[in-house]
């Protein structure tokens, strides 16, 4: 780790972490560093809790079924709102992009493939030569760099 290196350094620079004191500091460094992976991976950028992806899934469709059942009893014509719901819930379920961001942890591709132009063109056992597969799906966009 860079900041470890970067902290060692300045310590032996300095003459303040000579032999054994800095065998201790390595090992405190070690200790705070695991600390702050594990409280980092808790706090995500807006400040919430994290929770596995299924739980965000399941609260979803507690929410799509309260609407379907509000609107079963007569509540007000959401007629359009459950459509469109309806209509984004199956384009979620199928879409290739979304499983590729949230379960593969992929960047949002933003180079279409020469081949397939930037269109999902199915699955194949065979790798798109350009590049474009994830998996055995034909993407149509090329993967971007790590
Ligand atoms: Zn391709």
């Amino acid at each position: 780790m860079k900041w470890r290196n970067f902290l060692r350094g300045m310590g032996s620079v300095l003459g303040i972490f000579p032999g054994r004191k800095e065998r201790r500091f390595d090992a405190f460094l070690n200790s705070l560093g695991e600390k702050l992976i594990k409280k980092r991976a808790q706090i995500p950028p807006h400040g919430g809790p994290v929770r596995p992806v299924n739980e965000y899934c399941a609260a979803l469709e507690a929410w799509r079924n309260a609407i379907h059942e509000a609107h079963a009893r007569g509540e007000p014509d959401w007629d359009n709102l459950i459509e469109a719901i309806d209509t984004v819930e199956l384009s979620m379920k199928k879409s290739n992009l979304l499983y590729r961001l949230i379960y593969l942890g992929e960047k949002l591709r933003t180079k279409p493939c020469p081949i397939h132009k930037g269109h999902w063109s199915g699955c194949s056992p065979d790798p798109c030569p350009e590049g474009c597969s994830s998996g055995s799906d034909i993407t149509g966009w090329l993967e971007e760099p790590r």
